[in-house]
């Protein structure tokens, strides 16, 4: 997986590369679909949702450029993969998922990976634990989450994908002094983002 779906594709972030090796993702997959989890897709996760593909899961640690100590943000918990690839990027992970069911399981396989797992709307973030160097979202969001933005320190980086229900770019925006600037785009396609600041139910 790593060398193939990620070094080949141009993950590059060596930190990010041992990271995707040291997570074991058939941790995060229902267990019917544990010969499937080194597949290069997105695999559902029961209540509609998926855990990502491997590569947007690298992808967007990457953008985030962690080197270890931030404290970072996860909206869109699911099965916990991208929160526990995060936790050996940055030193304090707080995940934030609107099901209550997954959050309990996430929050199960997540302990030893010491995340912080929250039950609520993502969308308007974690106010009590902001600012925050870096923030992932792993839902499709309509418009940029402006709540979100503001609990980024200056400087700090969102990640998060911008479109239609269907598809979108997975956009990196910089919170800078002029207000959010986006460094790059990238095609994409994950489930809507739900709640005050994304789609409705
Ligand atoms: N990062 C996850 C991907 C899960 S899919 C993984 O690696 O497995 C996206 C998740 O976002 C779904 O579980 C969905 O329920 C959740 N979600 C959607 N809208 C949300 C919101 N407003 N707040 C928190 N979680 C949300």
């Amino acid at each position: 997986m790593v060398e193939e779906q990620l070094r080949l594709r141009g993950i590059a972030n060596e930190r990010v590369l041992a990271a995707m090796r040291a997570v074991p993702r058939e941790l995060f997959v229902p267990p019917e679909l544990r010969g499937r989890a080194y597949d290069d897709a997105a695999l559902p996760i029961g209540e509609g949702q998926t855990i990502s593909q491997p590569y947007m899961v690298a992808r967007i640690c990457e953008e985030l450029d962690l080197h270890g100590g931030e404290r970072v943000l996860d909206v869109g918990t699911g099965s916990g993969y991208q929160a526990a690839v995060l936790s050996q990027l940055a030193g304090d992970v707080h995940s934030i998922e609107r099901i209550e069911s997954l959050a309990a399981e996430a929050g199960e396989r997540l302990a030893p990976f010491g995340v912080h797992v929250h039950v609520g709307d993502g969308t308007r973030g974690l106010p009590e634990h902001a600012p925050f160097a870096a923030v992932a979202v792993a839902a499709a969001a309509p418009h940029l989450p402006e709540t979100l933005y503001e609990q980024l320190e200056l400087r700090g980086r969102l990640v998060v994908p911008i479109g239609s229900r269907r598809e979108q770019l997975l956009q990196v925006i910089v919170r800078s002094p002029e207000g959010p600037a986006v460094l790059r785009t990238v095609p994409c396609r994950f489930v809507p983002l739900v709640g005050e600041g994304g789609f409705r139910a």
